[in-house]
């Protein structure tokens, strides 16, 4: 049995159809349906329906074959036992540094100020920082980091952007990228060893698929 992580909502409806270019398909709606385990057409293949940040777990652990996630997340996990094959290139947004409207950043690292940032991505925040020279106080937020510099929690903050609406509704402002963001697949090394012949399949179906959206 070969068991692919997935999260729902924007990776699922992304892989969905490489996936279907693999010959895989969901038995179930996640969306719709309320089972953690979802069977494919295949009868030696399912879907295990997880957290976004909790895909690397279930793959390094071998819980899971094979998983999507997104290099956000990724770079925050930071890969152990993970093989990083095929940037699915999907998911696509950019990971940037964001701040109020009236603040003036580049200005405030020019006067050496120490800044306070808050994130969901610690590790990847305090890297960005750190390669910049820069001393920041890091605090971790788990969801709408938009608030904090908004409320005095903080001067900045790290998180993903692909349109920018929830910035600007926000009176926010991008003002440095820290990386490109897509979706990769994740392979368990043991298991990419014992089950070559039906993980390789996948994988060269995947590449195909990609190249032909390119
Ligand atoms: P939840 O929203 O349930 O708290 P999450 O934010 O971890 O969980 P998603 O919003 O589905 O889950 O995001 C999954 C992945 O999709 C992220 O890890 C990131 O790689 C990518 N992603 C997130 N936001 C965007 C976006 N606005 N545009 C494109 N890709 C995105
Ligand atoms: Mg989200």
């Amino acid at each position: 049995m070969i068991t692919i992580a997935l999260s729902k909502g924007r990776i699922f409806e992304e892989t969905a159809p490489l996936l279907a270019a693999a010959g895989i398909h969901a038995a179930e709606d996640p969306e719709a349906s309320r089972k953690l385990i979802i069977e494919t057409n295949r009868p030696d293949v399912r879907l295990i329906i997880v957290r976004a940040t909790d895909v690397p777990t279930y793959v390094q652990y071998g819980a899971a074959d094979l998983g999507i996630a997104g290099k956000d997340v990724l770079d925050e996990h930071g890969g152990d036992g993970l093989y990083q094959p095929i940037d699915l290139q999907i998911a696509k947004c950019k990971m940037m540094v964001a701040v109020r409207e009236d603040f003036d950043y580049f200005g405030s690292i020019r006067s050496g100020a120490r800044l306070k940032v808050v994130t969901k991505y610690v590790k990847t925040a305090r890297e960005h920082f750190a390669a910049k020279g820069m001393h920041v106080d890091l605090i971790k937020l788990y969801g709408s980091m938009e608030l904090g510099p908004l409320v005095g929690l903080a001067d900045v903050i790290v998180d993903l952007v692909s349109t920018g609406g929830t910035l600007r509704a926000n009176k926010l402002k991008a003002v440095e990228e820290v990386g490109d963001i897509s979706s990769r697949l994740v392979v368990n090394q043991a298991s990419l060893k014992l089950n070559r012949d039906k993980l390789q399949p996948i994988m060269d179906a995947f590449q195909t698929a990609i190249a032909k959206n390119k």
